[in-house]
């Protein structure tokens, strides 16, 4: 059996009894010794790689809630308004206009060939422009015959020309949630929830968070996440369909596949019955580098898009409150059900009535089944306030806080959709964890890219595009930071036992950074570099 010892400049373990460390010796894949040079020969005839013997290393960084579709988003156009890099590093410039956005799409159907081949774009957000928003009017002025949906990069909304209101049978006079209209009655365009965007997903094309999974997809989202320091990664809601399973399995099962995943199940593709059979099923299935076990269930949708629950006084420009993707009425039953079959939940809430509402549904089904450890995690959560995030802790229940939000929405929030005053508890990670409420943090990607040491920065500064703090005292510290991205995240999927810190009998799975994140300026975090991931003593050097 052979035992390789890596060495550092400075091993950040996260680990009580040995909190850092200049060397790391692995066997199997697993951690076997954690300590100075003088454990190099304790463990027997040993290979001393020293390649990173400069560097510093962290436990491999978890990503709570991504979405590993991000892989392929970058086979349709990007119409977002931040810059990003994509996979094979074209860098992206954002879209500043409604008018930029059309431009940019008029360029693309000028490139399709085939007359029926429906052009879909994503990451678009409307929220960032002065002015209306986008109509059907300003996509059939790109084709008003060939179908285009423009995907918004929250996930909760669409908007689609009139060849695609057509096809789906949408009218004036459709009574269906989710169709926005004008003042005169008329369709904008706008698809918001479910209902709607799965019913143009299935006439004309899925441009959501939701297609079905491919191991070229998947091996794309593997190179995106190892390359910031990602070992362990959910993919956060996946309909577990037999090809998705297959391409899980199939990714997952390559040497050299870079991480872990570890997929939600989505509680609304099945029957109780069903959905709980499946789950049980496929935990016994689980693989070191492919996790069954978590349920997800969406409550609400997003804020920025308005169609998020928020208590009153409601969306601080006066915008009608958002959609229950689950009828309240129903929520119940569902946690209760799942809960009791001894599965664990991860629940999106994004607005504060919806947080509360399935916080209230969990303490239920405690009372009733009550069940230590579960670990209900409520995901995003993002309005959250002390008197929830106490009724969360007395439930035993985790938070997974979208902290990229400081940064991506925090200007929009204070000014258009919380207003001022609630937007400082906007992801109040500071609350959560005086609260006792154990905590992660998260990207969501592709809503935001994935990138734990930006996200750190954002929970650990608070800071948005025009400088402003959103919110200073829930800034927490750099420790607390990267608790939240390693072994407080390992902690809401259940896995802490084996990843999220750097421990005998874990896996040897480690990030390698230019500096150490707890030491530089807290301003500097997102600057740092990353030089590769060891995953299972496996070296991916960043390339
Ligand atoms: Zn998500």
């Amino acid at each position: 059996m052979s035992t390789t010892v890596f060495v550092a400049r400075r091993i950040v373990t996260m680990n009580c009894s040995i909190p850092l460390a200049t060397h790391l010796a692995v066997r199997d894949g697993r951690i076997i010794g954690v300590g100075d040079a003088s454990i190099a020969s304790q463990f027997g005839p040993a290979v001393i790689d020293d390649r990173f013997a400069d560097s510093v290393m962290t436990p491999g960084f978890v990503e709570g809630h991504g979405h590993a579709i991000d892989g392929q988003m970058w086979r349709a156009p990007y119409a977002g308004y931040y810059p990003r890099t994509a996979p094979d590093g074209a860098h992206h410039a954002g879209l500043r206009s409604i008018a930029a956005v059309t431009a940019d799409l008029r360029r693309h159907e000028a490139a399709l060939v085939d007359p029926a081949q429906p052009l879909i774009a994503w990451g678009f957000d409307p929220i960032y422009f002065d002015g209306p928003r986008m109509t059907v009017a300003d996509l059939d002025s790109v084709s008003a015959t060939r179908p285009i949906i423009v995907a918004h990069v929250s996930g909760h909304i669409y908007n689609v020309n009139s060849a695609v209101l057509e096809r789906c049978g949408f009218s004036r006079d459709s009574n269906i949630d989710g169709l926005l209209r004008d003042a005169a009655g008329n369709l904008t365009g706008e698809l918001q929830g479910p209902a709607v965007m799965g019913r143009a997903a299935r006439t004309v094309g899925d441009a959501g968070l939701l297609r079905a999974l491919d191991v070229p997809g998947l091996r794309a989202y593997g190179a995106i996440a190892r390359r910031v320091g990602v070992t362990t990664s959910t993919d956060l809601a996946n309909a577990l369909t037999e090809t998705n399973l297959t391409a899980l399995r199939g990714a997952t099962a390559e040497a050299d596949f870079p991480i872990r995943l570890v997929p939600a199940m989505r509680a609304r593709e099945y029957s109780l019955t069903d959905g709980i059979a499946l789950i049980s099923q496929l935990r016994s299935q689980s693989t070191d580098k492919l996790h069954f076990g978590m349920v997800k269930l969406v409550v609400d949708g997003s804020i920025q898009g308005f169609t998020a629950r928020l208590r009153w006084p409601g969306y601080h420009n006066g915008a009608a409150n958002g959609l229950w993707y689950v009828a309240p009425a129903e929520l119940g039953a569902i946690v209760e059900a799942y809960h009791r079959a001894g599965v664990q939940l991860h629940i999106h809430t994004n607005g504060d009535e919806a947080s509360e509402l399935a916080t209230e549904m969990v303490g239920r089904a405690i009372a009733a089944h009550p069940r230590p450890d579960h670990r209900h995690t409520l995901q995003h959560c993002q309005m959250a306030d002390e008197a929830i995030f106490r009724r969360m802790a007395a439930n035993g229940m985790c938070v997974n806080l979208f902290a990229n939000h400081i940064y991506y929405w925090g200007d929009q929030h204070a000014a258009i959709t919380m207003g001022p005053s609630r937007a400082q508890r906007l992801d109040a990670c500071a609350t959560a964890l005086a609260c006792g409420v154990p905590l992660a943090i998260h990207s969501d990607t592709p809503v935001t890219p994935v990138n734990p040491l930006f996200t750190m920065w954002c929970a650990v500064n608070r800071l948005t595009p025009s400088d402003r703090v959103l919110g200073p005292p829930e800034r927490i510290t750099q420790a607390q930071a990267l608790h939240a991205v390693t072994l407080g995240a390992a902690w809401t999927l259940k896995l802490d036992h084996k990843i999220g810190s750097l421990d005998i009998g874990k896996f040897a799975d480690c990030a390698v950074l230019a500096d150490d994140p707890l030491q530089v300026a807290p301003e500097a975090i997102k600057d740092i570099s990353v030089r590769g991931t060891i995953l299972g003593g496996q070296v991916f050097a960043a390339s």
